[in-house]
C-alpha cells in the first residue's frame, strides 16, 4: 500500500476559501502542481491559522499533505514558511506577480513533473520582488513560461496568408500580419526583434536589453489576445487597464 501522507515543497500560485470556509491553494512544486485543501475544521482543531496564512499567494511553503483512500483532493495537515517575498504587497508589483502565478496555474497540470517549471517560476516572482523594473522581468517571463508549456507564437510568418517576415500588428490573434494583411503600421524594430527572439533568447539576454514603456501596452495586447485564445481566460488582465498600466485596447 503506498503511503498517504506526503511531503511537497512548492509556491501558492492559487488560493480560495471556500463558503464553508476551507482553504483551497495550487502550488507549484519540482513534482509538478498540487491542488490541496485546508479544511476549516482541521483547521480549528489541529492546523491553527498561522498555518493557513502560511498558505498566502506566491508563499513558498512545505506542505504535509494526506491524501484520502477515496482520492479526493489531498488534505494539508501541516504548513511550513519556507520563504517569502514581502515586496510583491507593492500594487505595480502585485500586480505583475499575479499575472504570472495564474499563468502558470493555467499552464501546468498536476502531475507534469517539470523543475524546469518550478525554477521559472520561483525566478519570475523573485524578479518581479525585487527588480527596479518589475513589469519588462513580468513580460519577458510570461514568454518564457509560454514557451516552455509549448505555446510558442509563430511570428515569422503573416498569421493570415503565411508571407515571411510579418511585420505588422495582428490585433485579433496577438501574433504578426504582412502588410497587405494589415491595416495598421507596422511595429517598431525592437518590438519585432523581442518578439522574434524572446522564446530562445535567455532570460538573462532578454533582460539585458529592456523595450521602452512607450512600446510595452503592444506587447501587452498580444500577449493577452495570445494567451486568450491558444490558452485560456486569465483574471488578472483586467487589472492592467484598471490600475493604467497599460492603454486601453
Ligand atoms: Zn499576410
Amino acid at each position: 500500500m503506498p503511503p498517504r501522507t506526503t511531503n511537497r515543497s512548492g509556491i501558492v500560485l492559487r488560493r480560495r476559501v471556500t463558503p464553508a470556509g476551507d482553504i483551497m491553494v495550487s502550488l507549484l512544486t519540482p513534482q509538478g502542481k498540487v491542488r490541496a485543501i485546508v479544511r476549516s475544521g482541521l483547521r480549528r482543531n489541529g492546523l491553527n491559522s498561522a498555518h493557513a496564512s502560511r498558505l498566502s499567494l506566491f508563499h513558498h511553503v512545505g506542505l504535509q499533505l494526506y491524501q484520502t483512500p477515496n482520492g479526493d483532493l489531498a488534505t494539508v495537515q501541516q504548513a511550513v514558511l519556507e520563504g517569502a517575498l514581502p515586496t510583491l504587497a507593492q500594487p505595480e508589483r502585485h500586480t505583475y506577480a499575479h499575472l504570472s502565478a495564474e499563468l502558470a496555474e493555467l499552464l501546468f497540470q498536476e502531475g507534469e513533473q517539470s523543475s524546469e517549471a518550478f525554477e521559472l517560476v520561483a525566478g519570475a516572482l523573485r524578479g518581479i520582488a525585487h527588480h527596479p523594473d518589475p513589469e519588462w522581468v513580468a513580460l519577458v517571463m510570461t514568454h518564457k513560461l509560454l514557451g516552455l508549456a509549448g505555446f510558442v507564437p509563430r511570428v515569422s510568418q503573416c498569421a493570415r496568408c503565411g508571407a515571411a517576415d510579418p511585420a505588422h500588428p495582428d490585433p485579433h490573434g496577438g501574433l504578426l500580419l504582412c502588410r497587405a494583411c494589415s491595416g495598421l503600421p507596422p511595429l517598431p524594430a525592437a518590438t519585432l526583434d523581442f518578439r522574434r527572439s524572446v522564446m530562445r533568447r535567455s532570460v538573462r539576454a532578454s533582460m539585458e536589453t529592456p523595450l521602452p514603456p512607450e512600446f510595452r501596452p503592444e506587447l501587452w495586447r498580444s500577449l493577452e489576445r495570445f494567451v486568450t485564445l491558444q490558452v485560456g481566460q486569465l483574471r488578472s488582465w483586467p487589472q492592467f487597464q484598471g490600475s493604467g498600466l497599460r492603454a486601453p485596447a
